[in-house]
């Protein structure tokens, strides 16, 4: 049996060739790819000749090519449109991985290589990005192990793997707890939703194979919504309870075992590695560098972004009396009456502009941006083999026609998909050995409509489209040479600012004017509409800031704190929680058994700040567009194309800001975007 995994790829562009792939080729694959990499590190280990930057640090960007191009189409899969086969193979192969990383990162003989060659480094003649690559590369190994002695090695391995296996534990509880709760909406269970929140009920009734039925789904595309739209306070508590209690249900797909196990873990590798904490061990390597940065800009922005969300509250209470009701505002209240009060106080009403916000139009208008920004052009491809019928793809051009990359947008929730949003790539550009051009996705949860009509989005879901699109022109404006350097491979802390900074442009007059156009008439957007719009942003980011803050606070001190004392989870929760203040009427984002971003995986471990320390930079960095007087001034965004977009990590992160801006960011700016500068600004 040939394996389509294995062979060249004839289809377009070299694109996986999706309907050939079967669940069953992917073991074998990984077998071989495994293999293959295998053999490679193992002839730079035995390579008798003296460490040279080509026989060491090029072998090694060269090796696992197979590897990389399997692993990018499986975990794209699995994210994407799962089902049972693949996530039984995820199961296995998070084992399967730590065991072929696990001796090649902590590999002495490749690491006293790597070393030998950074001592030697400023006699190497290297390039400014082959300098960053050996200094990144020797960081690297030594984060991983590769300097420690045969027994804390050991011991490393057996943490990883046991990691690898929780890891994919924690996805996996939550993916069914998420996919095991619905709420039918009967005839009666629908006042205040509009009609097109009902459609994307039904249609997602009719996607679990309940048709003519409508429910609401624990996506929080899905939840959100109805929390803002539904009168029925019986059922926004029941939905809040539901998505609030994912994964802390006490059943077989509770989180907390596994997190205390996490927790422990990540605190033994830290400390084999010579650091007290893992929140320490992970600052070591980032923008931030240090917990004391961290606490300063996040407590900074806790307080005025507290006493504005209070002020909000008690705005909220009283409304609450003025219609006759004698309840306390309730969490589950919380999103319904701050629509109501947007609407009273900027006379807006999100559901008034969803008619305007077509998901077409608005990928147009992000499209349009980046036309305008980086001179690039997006056509669409019909013939490019996909893993889902509702997925696009575009074929993305730069400057007489050159080839920039290929562009896949997979934008509905679908009960095979996991919730959130994020952007991926399954080709990664380099110039290694000849041009690589890259190959991004883009996979959102927005809700699909019925009946063929347009899809609408709110104006959350489009600020997350201009996000992952943000993070998707980090991907296909990468201009490297070697792939370990390509694209968002850079500092947590450095990666959300291409993607953050992206949004404001979905807030600008000059581009909603142009694409926000109602569905049906095709009319514009209505200059005093438009323009309640834009004031009604700021409303309720006091909510925003805490629900976000808290969770950056939380996730700091579950790895600040001692392991054994962070294992009670909820314990844990209510304690922070408590000390910080934190207001009953608001939950966590995410509270910690469904917190994906630190427990799915390290990426954001100790790093959930990362966010707003980004956002430092790009509230402060889109300061230079308004400073030029145009939002798409040329010579601006030529330098931000060629120090943030395009640099991928081939340079150090501040040295690339102030490149860009010409000084460090001011961090007034972001308290300046939300509206906390000043707590007045809330009333
Ligand atoms: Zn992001």
């Amino acid at each position: 049996m040939s394996n389509p995994l294995l062979a060249a790829w004839q289809t377009p562009f070299e694109t996986p060739p999706f309907d050939d792939i079967r669940p069953e080729h992917f073991l074998p694959a990984f077998e071989h790819a495994f293999g293959e990499h295998a053999a490679e590190i193992d002839a730079i280990v035995k390579d008798s000749a003296e460490p040279t930057f080509d026989n060491t640090i090029t072998a090694l960007e060269r090796s696992g090519k197979l590897l990389t191009k399997v692993s990018s189409v499986f975990y794209a899969l699995v994210g994407a449109h799962s089902n049972p086969e693949l996530l039984a193979i995820e199961s296995e192969l998070a084992l399967r991985q730590a065991r072929h990383w696990n001796p090649i990162m902590m590999n002495g003989v490749l690491f006293g290589r790597i070393a030998k060659l950074s001592e030697l480094r400023d006699t190497l003649q290297l390039t400014g990005e082959q300098q960053r690559l050996l200094e990144r590369t020797l960081i690297r190994f030594r984060r991983a192990g590769a300097g420690l002695d045969k027994a804390a090695k050991e011991r490393m391995a057996e943490i990883n793997e046991r990691l690898a296996h929780l890891s994919n534990e924690f996805s996996k509880h939550l993916l069914a707890e998420e996919q095991d709760w619905t709420l039918e909406l009967g005839p009666d269970d629908r006042d205040g939703l509009s009609a097109t929140f009902v459609a994307a009920c039904e249609a997602a009734a009719t996607e679990r194979g309940k048709p003519n039925k409508a429910i609401v789904t624990l996506s929080r595309s899905s939840v959100e919504p109805f929390l803002q739209s539904s009168s029925r306070r019986d059922l926004r508590e029941k939905v809040y309870n539901a998505f609030i209690a994912r994964g802390d249900n006490g059943n077989k797909n509770d989180n907390s075992t596994v997190i205390g196990e996490i927790l422990k873990l990540r605190e033994e590798s830290a400390r084999l590695l010579g650091y007290d904490t893992f929140a320490a061990y992970r600052l070591a390597d980032s923008m931030a560098k240090t917990p004391q940065n961290v606490r300063g800009l996040l407590e900074g922005v806790w307080k005025p972004a507290l006493a504005s969300a209070m002020a909000d509250r008690d705005a909220m209470q009283a409304l609450i009396g003025e219609d006759g009701g004698t309840f306390k505002l309730a969490a589950w209240d919380w999103h319904y009456y701050a629509e109501k009060l947007r609407q009273r106080r900027a006379n807006f009403d999100a559901a008034a502009i969803k008619p305007y916000l077509s998901l077409d139009g608005m990928i147009a208008a992000a499209f349009d941006t980046a036309s305008q920004l980086f001179a690039i052009t997006f056509t669409e491809r019909k013939d490019v083999p996909v893993w889902h019928p509702d997925v696009r793809v575009w074929e993305v051009n730069g400057r007489g026609g050159r080839e920039v990359g290929l562009f896949y947008g997979d934008y509905f929730a679908r009960p095979s998909k996991r919730s959130g949003a994020w952007m991926t790539s399954m080709r990664n550009q380099q110039e290694l050995d000849g041009v690589v051009t890259p190959v991004i996705l883009n996979v959102c949860n927005f809700s699909k409509s019925a009946n063929g009509e347009p899809v609408l989005l709110s104006p959350a879901d489009v600020r997350t489209l201009f996000h992952e699109f943000g993070h998707a022109l980090h991907g296909l404006l990468s201009n490297v040479v070697y792939p370990s350097l390509s694209g968002t491979s850079v500092f947590t802390d450095f990666v959300e600012l291409p993607s953050q900074l992206y949004e404001n442009w979905q807030e600008r007059p000059e581009v909603l004017q142009r694409f926000a156009r109602h569905y049906k008439t095709g009319e514009a957007l209505p200059e005093d509409l438009l323009k309640r719009f834009l004031a009604s942003r700021k409303f309720n980011q006091g909510f925003a800031t805490v629900e976000y803050v808290a969770n950056a606070l939380i996730d700091f001190e579950f790895h600040s704190q001692p392991a054994s004392t962070a294992g009670d989870v909820r314990t844990f929760e209510r304690k922070e929680l408590d000390r910080i203040g934190m207001p009953e009427e608001i939950a966590l984002r995410h509270r910690p058994t469904q917190f994906g971003h630190i427990f799915s995986g390290d990426h954001y471990a100790a790093g959930y700040y990362s966010y707003m320390w980004s956002e430092v930079m790009d509230a402060d960095a889109f300061g230079a567009f308004e400073e030029a007087g145009n939002v798409f001034d040329a010579a601006v965004a030529l330098r931000l194309h060629d120090y943030i977009y395009s640099s991928g990590g081939s340079r150090e992160p501040e040295e690339a800001y102030v490149a860009f801006r010409g000084r460090k960011p001011k961090p007034e700016a972001l308290l300046r975007r939300r509206g906390l500068l000043d707590t007045s600004a809330a009333a």
